[in-house]
């Protein structure tokens, strides 16, 4: 048996109040679809913390800066529901465009600082659309915790801090990336890569991994960031947009791993933007 798919709100208030009046506690995972196994392990920790799981599939078309790549995202919808039919997930949440930004939408959920930098000086309203996205769906869904990547590292700061500053009653859960075997993090946008770029995408956490043992070997930042940059770009990769140590809380930059600090980075590959990240120490 396949996940119930819910596309409006009104049925999705409907079925959470009834979970609520009963005592039950609700997890939500937001996603964009093309569910890969970084996705079902976010489904997997929700089952384990929550009496009842919803999983949101909407590509959301304002936190895409560039509408070729809004475009070009994977849309694999019926796919996605097989995929999640052994998890045994209480409702897929499938709005469209409409009922979540009907005519008239004027509202916009923007979180200063921690946007400043990284994909949000790089993707410029990004993270507005993104943040306004999951406080929709954080009040839709009533959910009492909310479980995201680390994969998307800011991403995962910038709702912990709209949540608390907006006073919404949710959790937010913060869970491992997962990696294909070569290391590569898994994304719905490494879909796009062409096979020959697909054997060249490991470089860039290859790079990162090495990056990240020198400097807590006390090695120069700018000389291990030069090496890093020029072994990624030797792999393929067209440019890294950026490739920074900071402060995990507040995304501060870094010349040492002094504090709780992670490595980031943005490469262009092939025409594909990809992202990493993994924690130094
Ligand atoms: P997306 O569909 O790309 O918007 O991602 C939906 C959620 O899945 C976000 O919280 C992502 O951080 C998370 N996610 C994406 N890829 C991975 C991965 N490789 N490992 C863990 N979580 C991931």
């Amino acid at each position: 048996m396949s996940a119930p798919i819910v596309r409006g709100l009104s049925e999705l208030r409907a079925m959470v109040s009834g979970w609520k009046q009963s005592g039950e506690t609700v997890g939500v995972v937001p996603t964009m679809g093309a569910l890969h196994q970084g996705h079902l392990s976010l489904v997997r920790a929700a089952k384990d913390g929550c009496d009842r799981v919803i999983v949101t599939i909407f590509i959301n078309p304002k936190q895409f800066n560039n509408p070729a790549d809004y475009d070009n995202y994977p849309r694999t919808e019926e796919e996605d529901a097989r995929k999640l039919a052994p998890f045994g997930v209480d409702a897929v949440y499938v709005p469209d465009g409409p009922t979540m930004y009907p005519d008239g939408f004027a509202t916009n959920v923007s979180v200063g600082g921690l946007t400043d930098v990284l994909c949000g000086a790089h993707r410029p309203g990004h993270f507005d659309g993104v943040a306004t996205v999951v406080s929709k769906l954080f009040l839709q869904t009533q959910a009492d915790r909310a479980y995201f990547g680390e994969k998307d590292f800011q991403q995962l700061q910038v709702v912990t801090r709209l949540a608390a500053d907006l006073d919404i009653p949710i959790k937010v859960v913060g869970c491992p990336t997962i990696r294909e075997e070569d290391g590569l993090a898994m994304s719905s946008r490494n879909l796009l890569l062409s096979d020959r770029a697909r054997v060249w995408a490991p470089a860039l956490n290859t790079a990162m991994e090495e990056m990240a043992e020198g400097l807590l070997a006390g090695g120069d930042m700018a000389t291990l960031r030069a090496k890093a940059v020029a072994q990624i770009e030797r792999a393929g990769f067209t440019e890294v947009e950026y490739l920074d140590l900071r402060a995990c809380d507040t995304l501060e930059l870094l010349e040492t791993p002094s504090r709780p600090a992670r490595l980031l980075a943005a490469a262009w590959l092939a025409g594909v933007r990809l992202i990493d990240n993994i924690a130094v120490g």
